[in-house]
């Protein structure tokens, strides 16, 4: 199976400013290696603060201007440059965006993936296609006319989803799918990556939910404190977590 991506030693810091002009460098991530294939879920655990989504950021090349990222990112064997990374985004590599806040708040639903379409021909094809999406999304037709504020968590979700899979990625970064849904439409959207798999894309799901990721999970990865501690098949998470090593990992258990 191809690899859809390839994370080399990256590391992602910051310069902070401290009493004055004194300069301090705060690193977040450390020296990270991972990577995903096609037909791959590999999910990454990590507490609150521990640059799960700086990693989305940077391989989707949305870090905030004044990180330093060092390292290779690459797609399909292919090192990105942030130009690269412009050219793909949002075509064969979709975020799922943590937030909902991601969503243009003054653009319909309809509109927030297929709006800046010049071409009339192409907008009219993708909507055709949008519309499919989100009914297999279980998202109606008035789904269409409403704004961001209107929808409800599940909805939303689902149109984070179908929104990154109009494109028909190849890799797909979603950054804690689950949080704050119930349990119904965790099991969903569970599915929905289940799906993706199937289809042969690659996926990097970022959650703190352990339970989420036995589920889905072919590999399990686990960040703690800027540095990847622990890397393995998910079977080696499976159980009660009672074999794992770091007391952080156990933790996830709980
Ligand atoms: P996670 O998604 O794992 O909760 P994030 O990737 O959002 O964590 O952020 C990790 C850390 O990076 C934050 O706790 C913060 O210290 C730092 N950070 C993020 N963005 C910036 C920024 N623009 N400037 C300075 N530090 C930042
Ligand atoms: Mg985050």
């Amino acid at each position: 199976m191809e690899k859809v991506l390839d994370v080399e030693n990256v590391s992602i810091s910051f310069i902070q400013y401290t009493q004055g002009l004194n300069q301090r460098e705060l690193k977040v991530i450390t020296d990270l290696t991972l990577d995903v294939s096609e037909g791959e879920i590999l999910a990454v655990l990590g507490s609150s603060g521990s640059g799960k989504s700086l990693l989305a950021h940077a391989i989707f090349g949305i870090l905030p201007e004044n990180a330093n990222l060092n390292g290779k990112i690459s797609y399909k064997g292919k090192e990105l440059s942030q130009e690269d990374k412009e050219e793909l985004r949002g075509k064969e590599i979709a975020l799922i965006p943590q937030s909902v806040n991601f969503l243009d708040p003054l653009m319909k639903i309809s509109d927030q993936a297929i709006g800046h379409i010049d071409s009339k021909e192409e907008k009219a094809e993708k909507k055709i296609k949008q519309r499919e999406i989100f009914e297999h999304y279980n998202l109606g037709p008035d789904v269409d006319e409403m704004y961001p504020f209107q929808l409800s968590g599940g909805m939303a979700r689902r149109v984070l989803v179908s929104t990154a899979l109009l494109s028909d990625p190849k890799l797909v970064v979603a950054d804690e799918p689950t949080p704050g849904l119930d349990e119904k439409t965790v099991e969903e959207t569970l599915n929905h990556f289940r799906h993706m798999k199937e289809d042969g894309v690659g996926v990097l799901l970022i959650t703190h939910d352990i339970h989420a990721a036995l589920e889905v999970a072919d590999r399990i990865g686990i960040f703690y404190s800027g540095y990847v501690i622990e890397i393995a098949k998910a079977e080696d998470f499976s159980g009660d977590g009672e074999n794992l090593l770091h007391p952080y990992t156990k933790s996830l258990y709980k």
